[in-house]
Formats: C-alpha cells, sequence, structure tokens
C-alpha cells in the first residue's frame, strides 16, 4: 500500500523519454527498452590483448541518456538495470566460461576523488551479485595519470594508456578466467593495455565486457 502511494504523489518516469512509467516497467518504458537490442559478438584482430569481447549494446538516444546517467544521477538503478540485462544476454549466448575474478576498469584517483565514484565499479558490483562472480574492486591499479581520451586520436589513445595499469599483487591471477568491465567500448585502447599487461600474470583467459559500443 505505501508503495502505491508513494508512486501516486511521485510517479515513476522512464528515464530516457521521462514518460510516466507503466506498472509492469521498472527503470524504463517498454518503447524505449525495445531500442536496445543485443549485439553480437565483435570479432578481434590481433592487435588484441584479450580472448573475448562483449558489447551488450550500441549507443542510440536511449542508450547514451542511460549510460549519461551512469554517472551522474541513479548510478545504482542503471546499474541494476544493466547487470539484469547482462544477465540475460549471458544466458542466450553463454560468451564467457566460469569467470574466476570479475574487474572494473580504475579510474584514476583524482578523478575518483572528484566525482566521488567509479561507474564501472558499481557496475561490475551489480553484475558480480547478479552472476554471483566474484568481484575485486582493486585488481587493477593505475599506475600514472592519463589524459582524458575523449579528444584523442586511436593512436594518441594508445600512448596515452601504454603502461598506465599495474595487477595487485595481493591476488594471483594464474590459470583464472579474468572478466575486465567498463561503461563504453571506443577503441579499446584502455581494455587492451589492461589486457597486455594482465597476460604478463599468465591467467588463462581474459575477458572484456562493455555495456556500450560507440
Ligand atoms: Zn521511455
Amino acid at each position: 500500500m505505501l508503495d502505491n502511494l508513494v508512486n501516486l504523489l511521485f510517479p515513476k518516469t522512464c528515464f530516457s523519454c521521462e514518460i510516466r512509467l507503466l506498472k509492469n516497467e521498472k527503470t524504463i518504458c517498454t518503447k524505449c527498452e525495445n531500442s536496445l537490442q543485443f549485439l553480437s559478438e565483435m570479432p578481434l584482430n590481433n592487435n588484441f590483448h584479450f580472448d573475448k569481447i562483449v558489447s551488450l549494446f550500441q549507443f542510440n538516444s536511449v542508450s547514451r541518456k542511460l549510460i549519461h546517467a551512469l554517472k551522474y544521477d541513479e548510478i545504482k538503478i542503471i546499474s541494476q538495470f544493466f547487470a539484469e540485462k547482462f544477465k540475460i544476454y549471458y544466458n542466450l549466448n553463454y560468451p564467457f566460461k566460469e569467470i574466476d575474478f570479475i574487474a572494473p576498469v580504475p579510474l584514476h584517483l583524482v578523478k575518483k576523488r572528484d566525482r566521488g565514484f567509479n561507474q564501472a565499479e558499481i557496475l561490475t558490483k551489480e553484475i558480480a551479485k547478479i552472476m554471483s562472480w566474484q568481484h575485486i574492486p582493486n585488481l587493477i591499479k593505475r599506475t600514472k595519470f592519463t589524459k582524458t581520451q575523449t579528444k584523442l586520436s586511436k593512436i594518441q589513445r594508445e600512448k596515452n594508456v601504454a603502461n598506465a595499469f599495474k595487477i595487485n599483487k595481493k591476488y594471483s591471477v594464474v590459470d583464472k578466467n579474468i572478466l575486465i568491465v567498463d561503461d563504453v567500448f571506443t577503441t579499446g585502447s584502455t581494455l587492451n593495455s589492461i589486457a597486455k599487461t594482465l597476460q604478463k600474470e599468465n591467467p588463462k583467459n581474459i575477458f572484456a565486457l562493455t555495456i556500450m559500443r560507440a
């Protein structure tokens, strides 16, 4: 009853188009949800150091809004929404072998302090929870301050993130299946730099997951 009352006073609206949600709709409306279609697996060339990458959705007006909200507003609700989507995708496609460790792409400490959180970490936490996988938030650490990637070319991006990461020595990744998570795949240079560093520690497989592909 309290739920109904709250809903009456503060009706929930779609995170994307802001129309009022129906009873059976949770985060976004059915129309917006239908615009999010799972992507097929991305073929990898030899320059990539991970074994497989999955991106769930292409950028469109709906996914762009959700990713934006992930950074600034209702991070937990949106993360749970994407985690549920990932579980559906996983059960349909079974893209990775059993995952031993799931870890986020780390945000530089200065940025984390400014923003207060790392959206990739919260996303990873929700995915780990729904999949019952072991989340290690600090498995990968940044070793240098990197410029924001947004305005850089592909080559500049690669240079920018080269040797920018190290693996936390507290954990052994030998013979483990590792899944690295980020919100958006652009050129893949950050994920690739992490994978290159991870590879030296002899894991079994390195997988990558992003919610969006730009
Ligand atoms: Zn909508």
